[in-house]
């Protein structure tokens, strides 16, 4: 077996891949769910080594680095959404801190069970997907005015 194994081992790998890509495919709903649960449970599980990391050395001097990194890939999505012009929708206002994505069908809430609850991993993952449509930028302000009409029509 052990020989097999040996003389075989890119195929063996290369049936592996395929099959966990197939199985990947099929449940990946549940599988980002399972990682959000894991997640949770290491913070939980970690919670000092988690803590020292934050207030470690290499943390803080990487900060200002990726604020800086953070802000243009939020700055990057807002022009895209914003065509062109990083500004709310509704109001204009061009204040980048108080703008944010806002999905133009309502189906946020869906949409976050399955991926990234929000902020910049959100955005990571909208510049990585090239841009999806369905979504706008709205400022907090005129996102919540939606919500409240929206809540108000149900
Ligand atoms: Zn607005």
């Amino acid at each position: 077996m052990a020989k097999y194994r040996k003389e075989n081992r890119d195929k063996i790998l290369a049936t592996r891949r395929k099959y966990s890509k197939k199985y990947y495919a099929k449940n990946r709903d549940r599988i980002a769910i399972l990682h959000k649960v894991w997640g949770k449970t290491y913070r939980l599980k970690n919670k000092e080594k988690i803590a020292a990391y934050m207030n470690s050395y290499w943390h803080s001097t990487h900060k200002a680095k990726r604020i800086k990194a953070n802000a243009a890939i939020k700055r990057c999505v807002m022009e895209h959404y914003g065509g062109g012009a990083a500004q709310c929708a509704h109001c204009n206002i061009n204040d980048i801190d108080v703008l944010t994505i806002d999905h133009i069908h309502n189906n946020g809430a869906e949409e976050r069970k399955k991926g990234p609850a929000g902020g910049i991993s959100f955005y990571v993952l909208l510049r990585k997907n090239n841009f999806p449509p369905g979504y706008q930028v709205l400022c907090l302000n005129c996102n919540l005015k939606k919500e409240i009409l929206r809540r108000r029509s149900d």
